[in-house]
């Protein structure tokens, strides 16, 4: 259980979780490429390394925080990672932290691949809801896991290297199409008499309403049967589109963030799926 952590990169998520495990007592060795980003951690007790070859050497634990995987194989190029521990919370491609893993273990490195599922002010409160999905050797989350829940809860997911990075973007992915959705709304609404902060509101109440809808899509995918518990089907669903684009024309606002997904249902209805609910178009989009 070790108190001693080396941070490479402090923008706001590197900050963010170094400043949490500074207040919790831990010995901070941090690194920034832009060194006056690093400077008003020593007041809270970190120390600045010179080189992010000195910052590796000084602790067992190696977090990188960087911007990318191409930042991470920079600032990481000439380090001697042999015998440590490098825990890479930069958000990555499940394909890129594959490699990332096996570069890792041929300099002689333990190797966990982070996805942070948090914004920066959510770091370090435990209430917030922040967490970080793990995924790589179990024996290194084994033998950080009390560190790692400092900035934010952890969740393991398996030795697979790339599976946090996998996990991580599809809450992204549906995160978008909520926010494309979101904005749909909200350019229909533009030019009402309905007060964003009021609509908001009725957002916010309507998407936690169907939120639901996932643990059908998941009956489906587990029975193979996409009828399953269908009560609103493709058939009458399509239709509602119809009455979804009328009135985005009426109202002058672009269909384009919608178009996408109704094509798909249009032709899993076309190809006899009208009894289905929207399952059937994730077997469209797998090519
Ligand atoms: P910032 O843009 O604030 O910071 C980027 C960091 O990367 C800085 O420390 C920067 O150094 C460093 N950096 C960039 N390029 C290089 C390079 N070529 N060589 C050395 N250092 C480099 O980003 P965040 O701190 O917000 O994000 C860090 C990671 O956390 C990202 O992978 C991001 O996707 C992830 N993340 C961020 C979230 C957020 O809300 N902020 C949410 C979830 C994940 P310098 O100061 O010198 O520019």
């Amino acid at each position: 259980n070790t108190k001693k952590i080396t941070v490479l990169g402090l923008g706001a998520m590197g900050t963010a979780i170094a400043r949490a495990w500074l207040s919790a007592g831990y010995e901070l060795t941090v690194w920034n490429r832009t060194v006056s980003r690093a400077e008003p951690l020593t007041t809270e007790g970190a120390k600045i390394a010179a080189t992010a070859f000195d910052a590796v050497a000084a602790s067992d634990l190696v977090v990188a925080c960087l911007l990318d995987d191409a930042s991470v194989g920079e600032v990481l190029a000439d380090a001697d990672l042999m015998g440590k521990d490098l825990v890479n919370i930069t958000t990555s491609t499940p394909g890129k932290a594959g490699d990332r893993a096996e570069w890792a273990a041929g300099r002689g490195a333990r190797y966990l691949d982070g996805g942070i599922m948090a914004v920066p002010p959510m770091i370090g409160d435990l209430d917030s809801g922040a967490y970080v999905f793990y995924s790589g050797s179990p024996e290194l989350f084994a033998a950080h896991r009390d560190a790692l829940a400092v900035p934010a809860a952890t969740r393991y997911v398996g030795e697979d290297s790339g599976s946090a990075a996998l996990h991580d973007v599809a809450l992204l992915s549906a995160m978008t199409g909520m926010f494309a959705g979101v904005s749909h709304a909200f350019a229909l609404m533009r030019g009402t008499e309905v007060a964003p902060k009021e609509f908001a509101a009725l957002l916010i109440e309507w998407l936690t309403a169907m939120a639901p809808y996932a643990n059908g899509v998941a009956a489906h995918l587990e029975t193979g049967d996409y009828t399953l518990g269908v009560t609103s089907n493709l058939e009458m669903m399509v239709e509602a589109n119809g009455t979804l684009l009328r009135t985005a024309e009426e109202q002058g606002v672009s269909p384009e963030l919608l178009s996408p997904f109704m094509t798909l249902m249009e032709r899993r209805l076309a190809d006899g799926h009208g009894d289905e609910g929207t399952t059937g178009v994730i077997d469209l989009l797998l090519r």
